[in-house]
C-alpha cells in the first residue's frame, strides 16, 4: 500500500474539529450531551471512553452528521459543519453492526462509496484493491458477506470506510461484537493502520484497556459531559474525579477532610485515623475544609520503612494471581483496602490473614479528588 508512514500524533498539532458549547436532547428534558467542549487534534487516536448512556455515540454521530446539535457548534479547520450533511464531511464511519450490503460481494461493498462519489472505474479498482489490502482482505473480493467470519465482516466494514481515503475515521464500539482473542489481535491491527495512513481516528468504547491500549488520548465521559480528557497514563496516574479514578481500575479511596491546597498538591487529614496526608491535587474547586478522599491504586500501597509515616491496616484474606498477590485489608474503622504485590518484590514472606501491617501512601502516586 503506497501510503507514507507517519508519527501516529503530534502532540500540540492543531484542533482539526473543535465542539462548542455542544448540546442535544432526544425528549427536551435532558441533556444526553450537555454543553460540550471538545477538540480533535489533527492525526490522534482519540477514544471516548464511559458507561452506557453517557453520550458517546451522540457525540459521534452528531460528529459524522447523522445528527445535529440543539445548541452549540462544530467546526472543522474553523469552520462551522453542524449541519454540513453527512456525505460533504470527508469522514468514514464504522459502526459495531457491520452493516454491509448482503446482496453484494466484498468487493462491490467497498467500492460502495466510491460509486456514489463517480470515481471512474480504473481508479476505482485500485482503491479498492488498496483499501482491501490495507484491511488484510486479499483473496476474499468475490465472497458475500454471508461467507465471512465476524472479524472478516468488520474489516470489510473497515476498508469501505477508508476507500476514498477521508480525513477521518469514526469508530463506534467495531470490536464489541469480537471475541476477545480476535478483538485484541484487531486492536493492534487498527493502531498500525493509524499509524500507516497519519489520519483522525475517533473511537467510541466502554472498554477501558481497549482505550488505554490504542488512543494517543482518552476523552472519559459521564453524563453527557467530559470529566476528564488526557493521555492514557494521565488519565489512570492522575485522576481528576472519583468517577475517572473508578472507570478506570480499581482505587482505594479513603475519606478525609483537606487543610490546605497549592501548586497542584493538597493535604488531607483522614477521617479513619486522624493522619496527614500530601498528594496530588487538581480540581480547583477543592479548598481547605472540603470533604475529599485520598485515592490511591492497589499496586501503588507499599509496605512502610520503619520510622516512615504509615496507616495501620489488618490482612484479611491474600489471593494468589500468579504474577501477583491480592490484599484486602481493614483499618481500625472499617475503612477497606486493597493492595497488590508481586511476590519476588516484597522482600520478606507473604502478610498472613490477620496480620497488622504499616502501610505508606506515596503522595506522588496519590491523588485527592471530591
Ligand atoms: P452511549 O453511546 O454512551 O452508550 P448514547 O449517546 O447512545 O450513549 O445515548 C445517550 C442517551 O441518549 C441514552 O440515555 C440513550 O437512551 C439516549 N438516546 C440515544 N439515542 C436516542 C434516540 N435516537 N432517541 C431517544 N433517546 C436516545
Ligand atoms: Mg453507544
Amino acid at each position: 500500500m503506497p501510503v507514507p508512514e507517519a508519527p501516529s500524533t503530534v502532540p500540540s498539532s492543531p484542533a482539526l474539529v473543535r465542539f462548542e458549547g455542544v448540546y442535544k436532547t432526544y425528549d427536551e428534558r435532558n441533556w444526553v450531551v450537555d454543553n460540550l467542549d471538545l477538540d480533535i487534534r489533527q492525526g490522534e487516536f482519540l477514544s471516548l471512553l464511559g458507561p452506557s448512556g453517557s453520550g458517546k455515540t451522540t457525540t459521534l454521530m452528531m460528529l459524522a452528521g447523522f445528527d445535529a446539535p440543539e445548541r452549540g457548534r462544530i467546526l472543522m479547520d474553523g469552520n462551522d459543519i453542524s449541519t454540513l450533511p453527512a456525505y460533504k464531511r470527508d469522514m468514514g464511519v464504522v459502526f459495531q453492526s457491520y452493516a454491509l450490503f448482503p446482496h453484494m460481494s466484498v468487493a462491490e461493498n467497498v467500492a460502495f462509496p466510491l460509486n456514489l462519489r463517480k470515481v471512474p472505474t480504473a481508479e476505482s479498482k485500485a482503491r479498492v484493491k488498496e483499501a482491501l489490502a490495507l484491511a488484510r482482505l486479499e483473496g476474499f473480493e468475490d465472497r458475500n458477506p454471508s461467507q465471512l467470519s465476524g472479524g472478516q465482516q468488520q474489516r470489510v466494514a473497515l476498508a469501505r470506510a477508508l476507500v476514498y481515503r477521508p480525513r477521518m475515521l469514526l469508530m463506534d464500539e467495531p470490536l464489541g461484537a469480537l471475541d476477545k482473542a480476535l478483538r485484541e489481535h484487531m486492536q493492534l491491527e487498527l493502531k498500525a493502520i493509524h499509524k500507516q495512513l497519519g489520519i483522525t481516528f475517533v473511537y467510541v468504547t466502554h472498554d477501558q484497556d481497549e482505550a488505554m491500549t490504542m488512543s494517543d488520548r482518552v476523552a472519559v465521559f459521564n453524563e453527557g459531559k467530559i470529566a476528564q480528557i488526557d493521555c492514557p497514563q494521565a488519565i489512570y496516574n492522575r485522576p481528576s474525579t472519583r468517577f475517572v479514578a473508578n472507570f478506570l481500575g480499581e482505587t482505594n479511596m479513603l475519606e478525609g477532610v483537606v487543610l490546605s491546597v497549592s501548586g497542584g498538591q493538597a493535604q488531607i487529614r483522614l477521617s479513619e485515623d486522624s493522619s496527614i496526608h500530601q498528594a496530588g491535587c487538581t480540581d480547583p474547586e477543592l479548598a481547605a475544609g472540603s470533604m475529599a478522599a485520598l485515592a490511591i491504586r492497589p499496586e501503588n500501597l507499599r509496605l512502610a520503612a520503619p520510622g516512615e509515616a504509615a496507616v495501620q491496616a489488618c490482612v484479611i484474606d491474600s489471593v494468589f494471581h500468579g504474577a501477583h498477590c491480592k490484599l484486602r485489608l481493614n483499618m481500625a474503622k472499617g475503612s477497606e483496602l486493597s493492595m497488590t504485590y508481586n511476590p519476588g518484590n516484597l522482600g520478606r514472606a507473604a502478610p498472613m490473614p490477620g496480620e497488622m501491617l504499616s502501610l505508606a501512601l506515596p503522595g506522588s502516586q496519590a491523588m485527592i479528588l471530591r
